[in-house]
């Protein structure tokens, strides 16, 4: 099978490079966007973060002319309605800190015994044309009432992974990648990676044979 060129929808190298250990088996060539300069970035308005994700990969895949995986991710407090989902990144504000989106977080839970909440990740996969794959993996915990641990990065410190009785910063990224909504999403992804190969090669050639690269006729795949 041809290597298929895969662009990682992200410039964190820490997260291209997690992906591509996560399928270094496959004929792959994975990119971040780190290879191809500046390019326009999606307006990451959507109401979930299956449509975030969504914009994500189908804006990017048609802009560079390649296929592309993007995440959205965040974590859904049920006491609250579900906040802060799509905003957990600016919760107390466009440029707002970790530390500045967990007080904020506190705040609200101030006085609630009710602390049920899950982290969720999409991942899409989307070709140029904006047909799209997609995964989504959710891990359930408790909200506490100050922080624990020094790992991990946004809302760790406060998510306690009740069956571990440990938050998600008291964890290695690798015991936490066992359990997390993250590792959860792309772990399926990789099981599905033969068949999402497949997937791939067909509508790469659907989109070569459109616009008249090859000879393929309806019906010839
Ligand atoms: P992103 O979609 O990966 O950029 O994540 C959006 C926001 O959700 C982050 O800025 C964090 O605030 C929160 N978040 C997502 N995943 C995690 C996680 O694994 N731990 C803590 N916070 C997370």
């Amino acid at each position: 099978m041809d290597r298929i060129t895969l662009v990682v929808a992200t410039h964190n190298r820490g997260k291209s490079r997690e992906i591509s250990d996560f399928l270094a088996d496959f004929p792959v060539e994975l990119r971040d966007l780190n290879d191809f300069g500046s390019i326009p970035e999606p307006v990451e308005d959507g109401k979930t973060f299956e449509e975030n994700a969504y914009k994500k990969s189908s804006f990017t895949a048609k802009v560079l002319g390649l296929p592309v995986l993007a995440d959205d991710s965040g974590l859904e407090v049920e006491a609250l309605g579900g906040e802060p989902g799509v905003y957990s990144a600016r919760y107390a504000g466009p440029k707002a800190s970790d530390e500045e989106n967990n007080a904020k977080l506190l705040g609200h839970l101030a006085g609630i015994g009710e602390r049920k909440a899950r982290f969720c990740c999409v991942l899409s996969l989307a070709v140029p044309s904006g047909a799209a794959l997609t995964y989504e993996a959710f891990c359930e915990g408790v909200i506490l009432d100050s922080p624990r641990g020094a790992n991990g990065f946004g809302y760790d410190p406060l998510f306690l992974y009740t069956p571990e009785n440990k938050t998600f910063a008291e964890m290695t990224l690798e015991e936490k990648s066992r359990v997390s909504h993250r590792g959860k999403a792309l772990a399926e992804l990789k099981n599905e990676f033969a068949k999402i190969l497949k997937w791939l090669q067909l509508r790469l050639q659907e989109e070569k044979a459109l616009r008249g690269e090859t000879n393929m006729c309806v019906g010839d795949k």
